[in-house]
């Protein structure tokens, strides 16, 4: 089936990059997001392009280009369902809070309204293709609603999770290192339907990267790929705080692996722990779905993963706590960074969240500076948390719009997120305003040790061992 009209449900990080690069590359197909969000449809609709609900290098500029054109934000679900020969899902995927699985299972829920949704609404045959990351065999469940529920029309479904990396989602898009569709390959249905999306793709991406699997092994992929990823951070994680004991330096132990091209340089950099919405809720996932197995030695395997990462912000925390002569209570600390990496606005499973939390509870005032996030997601990721009050959170934690600001007369910054800019601050000037002495906590090992100790601070580097 030649595709001329894409649908798609969920106008979030995943889904409005995707489509908007899907549009820009297929000027022949009327790409169209839904979203139940108002006020996430609106800021799609903007007319100032700095207000779009994701900040990615780039995708302004496409969504300029393209919106009105052959991409359109909407929030009439049904109708661009009906319009459609093919429906992506691009609704989140949270971990479970309640119930059986809570804290582990993926709470498919949203996943399940979009399929209910599909199965009423449409009258023609439709491609549903999973972009969200979901558990292995997810399909299977999305399939036997539309089967069930439907108006007896025909559904494929397809599996294309999505690779992409926050913060370079645009460049991760336009150029990826392969495309993976899963679907049904014992039937001559299901090959056409992959088919369709492979021509879809094949409008700018050689097809020598574009991969086709049965729906399992794409599934697993997607959480596959993420539990290394993740894995490699908790590794080199994991060596940073011997380096630190041992007098190593966790930098130059990473290059010297690195360049062993079994181990290869990428992912590797130490750091206060890894974030963002998909490593731990994937981990999570692929643990809870080998226990249900049976599999204990591989969930375990993974989970340990998970438990790295979390003591690895803890120890951040007790780090700054302990060289603060074992008390932050009443003390300033700024933090440069919120979101859970550069180039992104993007706070979910930040550290910095956790980092924030711990240093509260020790009764320290923290002022916040991030070039991206803003005032209103920072309360909401601490709020969240449920720690303590919404007053108590505002009260003891402040949000500014100045990095100088928000380091003035503090006892210690800490570095949180790897914004390049940091890198550039005129570190003379934040020491003059600082109390002494200042202390910096650099949790993303970007600033420049010697020189930041010529300026007189004692400067504490994630994996740097000073023995
Ligand atoms: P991701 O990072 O996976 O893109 P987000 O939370 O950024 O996740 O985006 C998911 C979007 O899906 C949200 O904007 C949410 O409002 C939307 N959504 C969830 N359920 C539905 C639904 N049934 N119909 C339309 N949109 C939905």
């Amino acid at each position: 089936m030649k595709i001329k009209n894409i649908c798609c449900i969920g106008a979030g990080y995943v889904g409005g990059p995707t489509m908007a690069v899907i549009a820009k590359q297929c000027p022949g197909i009327k790409v169209t997001i839904v979203d139940i969000n108002e006020a996430r449809i609106l800021a799609w609709n903007s007319n100032n392009f700095d207000d779009l609900p994701v900040f990615e290098p780039g995708l302004a500029e496409i969504v300029k280009e393209t919106r009105g054109r052959n991409l359109f934000f909407s929030t009439e679900v049904d109708k661009a369902i009906d319009e459609a020969e093919m429906i992506f899902i691009s609704v989140n995927t949270p971990t479970k809070t309640y119930g059986k699985g809570k804290g582990m299972a993926a709470d498919l829920k949203y996943i399940e309204l979009c399929a209910r949704q599909i199965a009423r609404v449409a009258k023609q045959d439709k491609i549903v293709v999973e972009k969200s990351t979901l558990p292995v065999r997810t399909a299977s469940a999305i399939k036997s609603i539309l089967d069930n529920t439907g108006n007896g029309v025909q559904f494929q479904i397809l599996s294309n999770p999505e690779f992409l990396a926050e913060g370079t989602a645009v460049q991760d898009l336009l150029n990826p290192d392969r495309v993976l569709i899963g679907g049904d390959t014992s039937t001559k249905e299901g090959n056409e339907a992959v088919k369709s999306l492979v021509e879809v793709y094949s409008n700018w991406i050689p097809l020598a990267q574009i991969l086709t699997t049965n729906l399992w092994s794409s599934e697993l992929s997607k959480l596959t790929a993420n539990a290394f990823l993740a894995q490699r951070v908790s590794s080199i994680n994991a060596m940073s705080e011997i380096c630190e004991e041992t007098g190593a330096d966790v930098q130059e132990v990473s290059k010297a692996i690195g360049m062993d091209s079994r181990i290869g340089p990428k992912f590797l950099n130490a750091s206060v722990g890894f974030g963002g919405s998909c490593f731990q809720k994937d981990i999570l996932n692929l643990v809870y779905i080998a226990k249900s197995y049976g599999l204990n030695e591989a969930a375990d395997y993974w989970e340990q993963v998970i438990l790295i990462n979390e003591h690895q912000k803890n120890r951040f925390s007790d780090n700054i706590v302990k060289t603060l002569y074992n008390t932050v209570s009443g003390k300033n600390i700024a933090f440069l960074g919120w979101a859970f990496k550069k180039d992104t606005n993007d706070t979910r499973e930040s550290p910095a969240i956790k980092v924030a939390d711990n240093l509260l509870n020790e009764q320290a005032l923290i002022s916040v500076y991030d070039p991206k996030v803003i005032e209103e997601r920072i309360y909401a990721d601490l709020d969240y948390l449920n720690t303590r009050s919404e007053e108590e959170n505002r009260s003891l934690l402040k949000v500014m719009t100045n990095p100088y600001q928000a380091c003035d007369n503090v006892h210690a910054v800490a570095v949180l997120t790897e914004w390049d800019e940091f890198k550039d601050y005129d570190w003379k000037k934040i020491y003059a305003n600082m109390q002494k002495p200042a202390f910096v906590f650099d949790g993303r090992g970007v600033l420049n040790k010697e020189a930041m100790e010529s300026i007189g601070f004692v400067y504490y580097k994630i994996g740097s061992g000073s023995k």
